[in-house]
């Protein structure tokens, strides 16, 4: 065997095309296999925002106090199928547990530590493969149009600061008067200068997968069915029978992770918190920033392809159809914050969030083969989190000791 192993990635979304790229720049013969299209499962759609500037848990101490409200209007901003109920009881239970203030503050420096270091991370990944072009370095803004909806805010900007972040607190004609298409009801918010998005996630996934090509890494049309240890290191066995050998394996599938990593005896609490977006082309309203309305649970996302109107978590699992009336309810929203919207033409969506209960992804060597790594369960940061995972398994791949401590994203936390 080679000093430097190869490795088979499982899952050619942002998370597995990142860790390709890095492990490819370090040496590694990388296999990529997919049972679709590079980037085209949840990196295809998503807001966008490279999220460095978050440290907030979705589950934190105040969800306690609103989900039960949210849980049951089908068309809020956090919802659940009624006939999803009995399937999701067991995760709803360890969110809760990781809701409370001593786990809440665990959560937070994890994700803080994580997040630190994504930027930097995507900075080298880009770099490394010329596919920077698409950053959009404007900042955000958190917008909110009640004034105790902006009281009820300050503590979590203050969290940001006290991490680090700059956060600036503005009044709703400065709000109006960086960006004049948010409509009179806006009462105040905050600037946060550091935070960045790209201009289309999926076609950041196609330019690093064109650059992979380019320089030989392979990629295998195929759909995982399970992984075995064997003497070479890992066996993958793929749905129509075929088997591969493997030295080490990633698995990288994202909100399908479960299945993979159960196959090894390792029971990972994964769910989905599915989401929807619309992209309109011509929305008739121009943005510069990326915009946040947590009161109202979207964002608005100014992409290339359009204005990307999005956010919303539902709980109903990986096979259920979508609920395309939650599309409809997050343009009715938005037209209440962004009065000359024209909505009338656009691209739907809905995608599956990889998530963990306590928030925090799987990044860590399986406890059932030393020679299987996991890097699932990324939620809401997938696509922020990337490349510093990336970095990450690298360093676990090659036995070096990663930049941050990695005991919050085991897979033995569970
Ligand atoms: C509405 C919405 C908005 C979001 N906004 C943001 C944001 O602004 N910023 C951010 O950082 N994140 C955001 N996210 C989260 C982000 O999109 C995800 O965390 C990220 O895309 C997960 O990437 P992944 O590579 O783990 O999974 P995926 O992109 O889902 O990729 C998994 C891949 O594994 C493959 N696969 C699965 N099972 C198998 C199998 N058995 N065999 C072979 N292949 C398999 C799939 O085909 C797929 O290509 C958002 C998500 C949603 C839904």
């Amino acid at each position: 065997m080679s000093a430097v192993p190869s490795v088979h990635i499982l899952g050619a979304g942002i998370v597995g095309l990142a860790a390709a790229a890095i492990l490819a720049a370090r040496g590694h013969e990388v296999t990529l296999i997919d049972r679709g299209e590079p980037g085209a499962a949840t990196s295809r759609g998503n807001a966008a925002g490279i999220a460095w500037t978050d440290v907030s848990p979705l589950a934190s101490p105040g969800i306690w106090r609103k989900a039960p409200g949210w849980l049951l209007d089908p068309l809020g901003p956090l919802s659940l199928r009624p006939s999803y109920a009995p399937a999701f009881l067991p995760w709803m239970l360890r969110f809760l547990a990781a809701s409370r203030p001593s786990a809440w503050r665990r959560s937070v420096s994890a994700i803080a530590a994580l997040n630190a270091t994504a930027l930097p991370a995507w900075e080298r990944l880009w770099a490394e493969t010329g596919t920077g072009g698409r950053l959009c370095s404007h900042g955000c803004l958190d917008v909110f149009d009640k004034p105790a909806e902006v009281a009820r805010a300050r503590p979590g900007w203050q969290l940001q600061r006290d991490h680090g972040i700059e956060v600036r607190e503005l009044s709703g004609a400065q709000i109006r008067e960086m960006e004049p298409d948010l409509g009179p009801t806006v009462a105040g918010g905050a600037y946060i200068p550091g935070w960045s998005h790209v201009d289309d996630p999926f076609a950041l996934c196609q330019d690093i997968a064109a650059h992979l090509r380019a320089r030989g890494v392979r990629f295998v049309d195929g759909s995982v069915e399970s992984l075995a240890p064997s003497e070479s290191g890992v066996r993958i066995r793929l749905a129509g029978g075929e088997e591969i050998e493997a030295q080490r394996v990633v698995i990288a599938c994202g909100a399908w992770s479960r299945k993979l990593a159960g196959g090894l005896g390792e029971d990972v609490p994964l769910d989905t918190e599915r989401g929807y977006n619309i992209t309109v082309p011509e929305p008739g309203v121009s943005f510069r920033r990326f915009i946040m309305l947590p009161g109202y649970g979207f964002v608005l996302s100014p992409l290339a392809p359009g204005l990307r109107i999005g956010g919303a978590v539902e709980f109903a699992g990986l096979d259920a159809p979508p609920n395309w009336a939650r599309v409809d309810a997050l343009v009715t929203r938005a037209r209440k914050v962004v009065p000359g919207l024209n909505a009338a033409e656009g691209t739907r969506w809905m995608g599956f969030r990889p998530s963990l209960p306590d928030s925090l992804p799987v990044i860590s060597r399986s406890s059932a083969s030393p020679h299987v790594f996991h890097a699932f369960g990324h939620a809401h940061h997938g696509l922020t989190q990337a490349a510093t995972t990336g970095e990450i398994l690298a360093d676990m791949i090659a036995g070096r000791a990663p930049a941050i401590d990695l005991s919050p994203y085991s897979v033995g936390r569970f």
